[in-house]
């Protein structure tokens, strides 16, 4: 089971929603979120935070090794965290979930007009849509 949680990055103007996976970890494990306009101004440090095309993700590595006594100890680190889905973006980027809300909305007006048509681009849209985020950079569109 996935429980989301939506944050806003430490500037305000952008927020991103998160993954939890199974629940292991609580979403206090985030200590902070850094998007591209506020993630310039802090010293990065890859021990406890997690970058990913401009957005910073802070772990509190604390509580992450404290909730996270049923996994194996040695590994946990941010990519970890991020990569197996205990504490990771919803989707591929951080805005993705509210985003393809909004870009499947145009694609199900369709749907009632044209199924057949719907289908197609529906299909298109997923593969166009993977591609330009894995130009864009983004750690989980370059896993795949
Ligand atoms: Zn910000």
């Amino acid at each position: 089971m996935c429980v989301d949680h939506s944050m806003s990055c430490r500037c305000g103007s952008n927020s991103a929603s998160f993954n939890f996976k199974d629940e292991v970890m609580p979403a206090e494990v985030v200590s902070g979120l850094y998007c591209p306009k506020c993630s310039g101004d802090i010293p990065y440090d890859p021990s406890a935070m997690l970058k990913d095309t401009g957005w910073i993700i802070e772990y509190d590595m604390e509580v992450a090794r404290f909730m996270g006594q049923c996994l194996p100890s040695s590994k946990i680190t941010p990519e970890y965290l991020f990569d197996e889905g205990y504490c990771t973006w919803r989707g591929v980027y951080p805005t993705d979930h509210t985003d393809s809300v909004c870009e499947r909305a145009e694609l199900i007006k369709l749907s009632k007009i044209n199924p057949r048509q719907y289908l197609e681009e529906f299909k298109k849209w997923g593969i166009e849509r993977m591609q330009r985020l894995e130009e864009e950079g983004w750690r989980k569109a370059r896993e795949n």
